[in-house]
């Protein structure tokens, strides 16, 4: 077999063969297919498309191309989550306590943020003494006795992607539903869950621009996953603003803590737990979400959650007082209020403009190797559909470098006013299953 035929062969919209993708994904990983051979055939995929069988078999391959995690010995039905990414994105650290505290094993592997998007792991890292580099022996220990672990993911796994990703980044052959689909549930099905629940995100601030990309994406996603044996589902979820009212690693546990207190923001809130409910679900601990829901909720009036979080930190190393006194959490040397030059309803407030600036503060990474500032980042005092007089606050920017006025420009410039009452935007459209 020979590389430049396979290439040819989907530039001319060909379907290929189990054996051709294997060809190509063992190929690749081992270094016997070179990244300009690789880039062309992605390439040729972005416009010619796999279909649903050669997209599962890509998917397979890739997650064969390194370690598959066995967490067989975890007891019960383990269900992952996961984010296709965006602004202000806590859900994980408030998903996994209440689901755990419902007594659903939650065995999660997450990863970093890069460029306007935070990542989970950044985020827990704002924990003095917290550990998310745990050997899969004492991660199944972790999750059989507190239900609940969230660490990195190992670097064994799927190498095929972290080859394969890194060369779609810089030949424009991201933004393709084949190879984000496959990318991302190769992850996922590596890291040995029962279950999967895709909280695929539309908007600004998101990958995908458009709800019906978002659904395109998640239909390819859920048929890969029931094709390979795994209940899969999706919400469609709206990132035309960020989530919550925090973006920043700090506030942003601060958030979540505050809303397994009963205080969080309601967006937050109720995507936990209409995503949560499903998990229920899958994980067969409710037999109906109206059921789930009620638990749920219940996780939050008790603390139950709250204690689930805690108990997680500790078995990771981390200080639990932190999330008993959320006021310990290192504080900006300044708050900084950026405020309206005019009155209006908010209509627009562009979410990947705000991640962009608390990236620029220091909350964020340009490059893969970055320092983070964990205590930056900025708390938004208006969102969509609220009303704003001139001089009234905005944002509140949590900063240990002042506030630049290209910055505030930022700001300013990321929220759009219209003299029209605007309706506050519908967050979940739909959930497909
Ligand atoms: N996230 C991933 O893991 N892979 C993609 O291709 C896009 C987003």
């Amino acid at each position: 077999m020979r590389m430049v035929d396979l290439i040819q062969k989907k530039r001319d919209g060909l379907a290929l063969t189990d054996e051709e993708i294997h060809f190509i994904i063992t190929g690749y990983t081992k270094g016997e297919i070179p990244d300009y051979q690789m880039s062309a055939w992605m390439m040729a995929v972005c416009f010619q498309g796999l279909s649903k069988h050669e997209t599962t078999v890509l998917t397979h391959e890739m997650m064969h191309s390194g370690d598959v995690i066995d967490l067989s010995a975890i007891h019960g039905i383990k269900v992952d989550k996961h984010s296709t990414g965006g602004v202000g994105d806590k859900t994980s650290l408030v998903l996994g306590p209440i689901v755990a505290a419902c007594g659903v094993p939650v065995a999660k592997m997450s990863g970093r943020g890069l460029g306007h998007t935070g990542g989970t792991l950044d985020k827990m890292e704002s924990i003095p003494g917290l550990n998310i580099m745990i050997n899969e022996e004492d991660f199944v220990k972790q999750v059989n006795e507190c239900h609940l672990a969230i660490i990195g993911q190992s670097a064994h796994l799927v190498p095929a992607d972290k080859k394969m990703y890194a060369l779609r980044d810089v030949t424009a052959t991201v933004s393709c539903i084949p190879l984000i689909a496959s990318s991302i549930m190769s992850k996922k099905l590596a890291a040995g869950s029962d279950a999967i629940l895709l909280d695929v995100k539309y908007g600004d601030g998101a990958f995908m621009k458009t709800i019906d990309d978002a659904k395109a994406l998640a239909r390819t996603m859920i048929d890969i996953g029931q094709s390979l044996g795994k209940d899969t589902r999706a919400t469609i979820s709206n990132m035309s603003q960020p989530l919550g009212r925090a973006i920043g690693n700090s506030l942003e546990v601060k958030e979540a803590i505050a809303t397994l207190n009963g205080e969080g923001p309601e967006d937050l809130l109720e995507l936990c737990l209409q995503a949560g409910s499903h998990m229920l679900v899958q994980a067969q601990k409710a037999d109906s979400v109206e059921k789930a829901r009620i638990m749920l909720e219940e996780t939050i009036t008790r603390k139950t959650a709250l204690e689930a979080l805690c108990a997680m930190v500790k078995a990771q190393g981390g200080d639990d007082r932190y999330i008993r006194n959320p006021e310990l959490f290192l504080q900006a040397q300044e708050v900084i209020a950026v405020t309206s030059q005019s009155d209006g309803y908010v209509k627009d407030l562009e979410a990947m403009t705000l991640g962009l600036v608390s990236m620029k503060l220091g909350g964020g990474r340009q490059t893969k190797d970055d320092q983070i500032d964990h205590s930056v980042g900025l708390i938004l005092n208006k969102k969509i559909g609220d009303y704003v007089k001139k001089d009234e606050v905005l944002v509140y920017v949590h900063t240990n470098t002042g506030l630049s006025d290209d910055l505030k420009k930022d700001i300013l410039s990321a929220y759009h006013l219209s003299d029209e009452v605007i309706e506050k935007p519908v967050l979940i459209d739909d959930i497909l299953s």
